[in-house]
Parts: C-alpha cells; sequence; structure tokens
C-alpha cells in the first residue's frame, strides 16, 4: 500500500487554484522533497495532505485512510511554521498533553524520551514562555515525533531553525529513514534535503512539474531540476 497517495487534489484561494490537479504516490520509506519557488504551493499541498485543508477536489490517502480518520492523526507528525506549543505549560507538561492525546500508554515516560532526544530534559520543568526561541524550537520538533508516526509532514523545516536545532532534526530525520519512515518535506533549496531525499516533486505554479527520484545527478547540481522542469 502506498504511504501516501493524492489524486487529482484541487484547491482554491478564492479564484486562485493554489493547487491544480496534483496527483502524488509515495511508497513507505520514501523521504520526498518537495521543492518549488515561493508561492508554488507546498504549504498548501503539505496542509491539505495532513488534513489541515481540505481538497475541493480528488482525494488525499495516508496508508490508504482519510487524513482526518483518528486512526490516521497517530500516524501523522506535522512540523510547520508556527509552534503549536502551550505556554503556560513546562516542556514535560506539554509533551505528556500530547502524549495523552496520542493515546500513547506511558505518557510521561514517552514525554521524558523526547526531552532527553531533543536535549531539553535539563529544562523539562521550566515554562515554554520562558524558553528561548531555539528551545521552543526543538519542543516542537519532539512534539511532531513523540508519537512516532509512520509518515512525517515537514514544511521548511530548517529555514526558521537555529544551529542546535537543525542538528537535533536532521539526527532524528536520519533515525527516521533508517526505520523506514516516509517523510515529504517542503524546501526552496535542493542542496539541504539532498542528504536525505530519495525522491524529489517539483510543484510549479500548483502543478507537479516533475516528480522521481533524487538522481546523482541532481545532487551534484541542485539547480539542475528548476532549469529543466522548472518555468525559468
Ligand atoms: P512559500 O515557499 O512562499 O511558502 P509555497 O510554495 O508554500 O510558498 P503556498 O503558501 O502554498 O506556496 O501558496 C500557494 C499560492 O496560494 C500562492 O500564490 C499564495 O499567494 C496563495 N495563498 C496561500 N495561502 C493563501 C491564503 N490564505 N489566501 C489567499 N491566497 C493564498
Amino acid at each position: 500500500m502506498d504511504a501516501l497517495a493524492v489524486e487529482g487534489v484541487w484547491r482554491y484561494y478564492g479564484d486562485y487554484p493554489a493547487l491544480r490537479d496534483i496527483h502524488l504516490t509515495t511508497e513507505p520509506g520514501t523521504c520526498l522533497a518537495l521543492i518549488g519557488r515561493n508561492g508554488a504551493g507546498k504549504t498548501t499541498l503539505l496542509r491539505t495532505i495532513a488534513g489541515f485543508a481540505r481538497p475541493m477536489k480528488g482525494k488525499v490517502l495516508i496508508l490508504g485512510r482519510e487524513p482526518r480518520d483518528p486512526e490516521t492523526r497517530r500516524d501523522i507528525g506535522f512540523l510547520g511554521h508556527g509552534i503549536a506549543l502551550y505556554e503556560e505549560l513546562s516542556a514535560l507538561e506539554n509533551l505528556m498533553l500530547f502524549a495523552r492525546l496520542y493515546g500513547i500508554a506511558d505518557p510521561r515516560g514517552r514525554a521524558l524520551e523526547w526531552l532527553e532526544k531533543t536535549g531539553l530534559e535539563r529544562v523539562r520543568d521550566g515554562l515554554v514562555r520562558e524558553f528561548s526561541r531555539g528551545m521552543r524550537q526543538r519542543l516542537a520538533v519532539g512534539r511532531a515525533f513523540l508519537h512516532e508516526p509512520q509518515v512525517l509532514l515537514l514544511d521548511e523545516p530548517f529555514t526558521a531553525l537555529d544551529d542546535r536545532a537543525i542538528a537535533v532534526l536532521q539526527r532524528l530525520l536520519r533515525e527516521a529513514r533508517e526505520r523506514g519512515r516516509t517523510m515529504i518535506l517542503s524546501t526552496h533549496q535542493l542542496r539541504e534535503a539532498l542528504e536525505l531525499a530519495s525522491h524529489v516533486a517539483l510543484l510549479n505554479r500548483g502543478r507537479v512539474a516533475f516528480h522521481g527520484a533524487c538522481t546523482a545527478e541532481m545532487v551534484a547540481d541542485p539547480g539542475l531540476v528548476y532549469a529543466r522542469y522548472g518555468e525559468g
């Protein structure tokens, strides 16, 4: 079964079609780099895949089920621009809360494990509102990975992160790939995604202009995909 199937998806903002008849399928274990210029539709597509926005035509299936199916929620980890954390709770309380929402058997144990993995165990009882930007970012990464989802959806995951958060995220993504998780990550720059990506999809004004394996040729010259398939 496909990890992800996007079948003829359209989505409009008013009259403007931000996604035009998108078809994309990925097998489990794929790391897909979703590239495209500003406004190409990357964020809209990731949010539609995650079930935060509904397709106006077509459908999305994650492991054969609708994104909004409660079973599917446990299979998806989403890391976006907004950091979805509770300011008035501690780091530990935040992760325990999400662990409970996901129905994890030992919420405290799981939360402590991810605080350790994100380098936040020493500040676990500190309130998020007192955290630095980098600490919040690492906690948001922990939140996205905590329930060990099959499918990770990451919107420009490296752009706003500080160096330490980038290092944490890169390590976690490598581990997730080794465990056969599926990842779809949007980025402006192919170079930063190439280390992980097995496949590349180029969005161009809401359409898939290219989708295929990430080749050695692309790794050597990340501009190639844009030059060959982009609008120039
Ligand atoms: P970026 O790299 O800048 O994040 P993107 O590839 O993620 O861009 P989207 O954010 O998905 O692109 O936007 C796709 C198109 O839809 C753009 O033309 C954008 O202006 C438009 N758009 C996005 N969100 C909205 C909105 N809430 N209302 C109206 N138009 C929108």
